[in-house]
């Protein structure tokens, strides 16, 4: 029987998942793809957002504000990129002036100190950032804006719990939910789990789980948001520039990326089904809105297009708290700014709701810390050298955009929330995520996968269920 049972593996459940380790009791994650952080979590624009813009009084301001003040910590501890270049929300007319001064009011009364916000003229815009559009005539400059990447924070906040006694279940799409007297039976496609207390962190999925067991008052609506990748060799922007925000949200944006790439997006469309594919109309949106703040834009180094979906609530604000079904919490509606809240919000359900269901018993062996996968280009030459003559696969170049080798991928696949698809080794150290997108690389990293995990090349998955690569021997064995 566990304790806590976590259904979601995207930042939130993560983050709930390490601050559960901090103490003695059993949790499992349970995740329906075949790795961790497949959603919302993936594909999103990676913003630590300063905590500007959420309206005064909401859990989306309060959390916001909380998790950007932890990510640094977060960062150091589990080694993850935080990328500190700040951000400017630019006006480009007298209206969106007003709504700037609305947000620098606003920005305060949310709790952001003096020297996170200011009021910057065209002259001051341009000198930060000459790729500017002339249409811009005033910017509210957000220094507290950080870039992480999103999924290594996911995998390093599972990792790390794991390290402390947590336990993954990938491939276990929980089906149904039923209480009995003194627990809960949650069951997947596959098997049976009991638990004290069940955690529904499942993004767009999170209505459909919460009526399996309790009372819901609430929908969840996938918003579809389409972005192009600008390849790294291109420094657009120095910080996030933001346009001045809508009803439709927060706009399209250009974010510089940590490993070195831009994007350009998101768009916001509220879709049925199809919720991970882009589309030409979204597309042709970000360029014939993207223009109006940034100019020079290398259309020729677009290297791809990606979508993600946010599970935008009905209640225009996240919903975190325990249902009407005692011990069944929903972590719901977790939309921007989901991934800057994530450990704040962890902390509060922890502490705030989990602790009232069972005792929790401080774990006096929690390690806080993580470390990265050994990056061979981040190394001076003398610890090159030295890494060689202990393992000389580190010396083997598999990707060679990116200049990963044999030894970091081996690596990314038997840690603990270790890769197991060819899109779980690319997400971990970005072998086929440079230029050629992993032409070059692939059939490398399917072999060094198939070793590894002493399963056939033929059973490699490209990423998701059914996407085995090799469909059928030509010749030899
Ligand atoms: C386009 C876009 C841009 C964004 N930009 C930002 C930004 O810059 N900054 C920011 O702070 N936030 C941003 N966000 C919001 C942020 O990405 C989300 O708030 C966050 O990722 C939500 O995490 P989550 O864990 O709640 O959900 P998800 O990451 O969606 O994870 C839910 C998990 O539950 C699993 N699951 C679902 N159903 C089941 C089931 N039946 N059984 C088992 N598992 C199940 C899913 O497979 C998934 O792994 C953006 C979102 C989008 C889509």
């Amino acid at each position: 029987m566990y304790d806590v049972l976590i259904i979601g593996s995207g930042i939130t459940g993560a983050c709930i998942s390490r601050e559960m380790s901090k103490y003695q009791a059993k949790t499992i994650i349970i995740e329906k793809e075949n790795d961790v952080a497949q959603k919302a979590t993936l594909a999103n624009s990676a913003i630590v957002h300063s905590g500007h813009d959420p309206i005064p009084g909401t859990l989306k301001a309060k959390f916001n504000i909380l998790g950007n003040r932890m990510y640094k910590q977060m960062s150091e501890e589990l080694d993850i990129p935080l990328m500190e270049c700040g951000g400017l929300v630019v006006a480009t007319t007298l209206e969106e002036e007003k709504t700037l001064d609305m947000l620098y009011a606003r920005a305060f009364e949310n709790g952001l100190k003096k020297s996170e916000v200011k009021l910057l003229t065209k002259d001051e815009v341009k000198e930060k950032e000459p790729n500017i559009s002339d249409h811009v005539t005033k910017a509210l400059s957000l220094p507290s804006t950080s870039v992480t990447y999103p999924l290594e924070a996911a995998i390093a906040n599972i990792e790390n719990a794991m390290n402390n006694g947590v336990e993954l279940a990938t491939n276990e799409e929980v089906i149904s939910i039923v209480k009995n007297k003194e627990h809960f039976e949650v069951f997947t496609k596959r098997n049976k789990y009991e638990a004290k207390v069940v955690i529904n962190a499942s993004g767009i999925n999170a209505e459909n789980i919460s009526k399996m067991i309790a009372k819901t008052n609430f929908t969840i609506s996938p918003r579809k948001g389409e972005y192009y990748v600008l390849d790294k060799d291109v420094t657009l922007v120095n910080s996030v520039i933001y346009p001045t925000p809508s009803e439709k949200g927060k706009g399209v944006l250009v974010t510089p990326q940590y490993h070195g790439n831009t994007l350009l997006g998101p768009t916001s469309e509220f879709v049925e089904n199809d919720t991970e594919s882009t589309t030409k109309k979204g597309l042709d949106y970000i360029k014939v809105n993207i223009e109006k703040t940034v100019t020079n834009i290398p259309y020729n180094k677009i290297i791809r297009s990606f979508a993600g979906s946010r599970p935008t609530p009905s209640t225009k604000d996240f919903i975190i708290e325990e249902s009407n079904i005692k011990g069944f919490i929903n972590v719901a509606g977790i939309e921007s700014p989901g991934l800057t809240a994530a450990p704040a919000i962890a902390r509060y359900v922890v502490e705030g709701i989990v602790a009232n269901n069972i005792d929790l018993v401080e774990n006096k062996n929690f390690n806080p810390y993580r470390k990265k996968v050994i990056r061979m280009n981040e190394l001076s030459d003398e610890e090159k050298n030295e890494l060689y003559k202990r393992d000389s696969r580190f010396a083997n170049i598999i990707c060679r955009c990116e200049s990963i080798t044999e030894g970091e991928i081996i690596e990314a696949i038997h840690r603990n929330c270790g890769a197991t698809t060819v899109t779980g080794v690319k997400n971990r150290v970005r072998a086929g995520a440079g230029r050629c997108q992993g032409g070059f690389c692939q059939p490398e990293v399917l072999k060094i996968l198939a070793r590894e995990l002493k399963i056939d090349p033929m059973e490699v998955l490209y990423s998701k269920k059914d996407s085995a690569i090799l469909k059928a021997k030509t010749k030899g064995e």
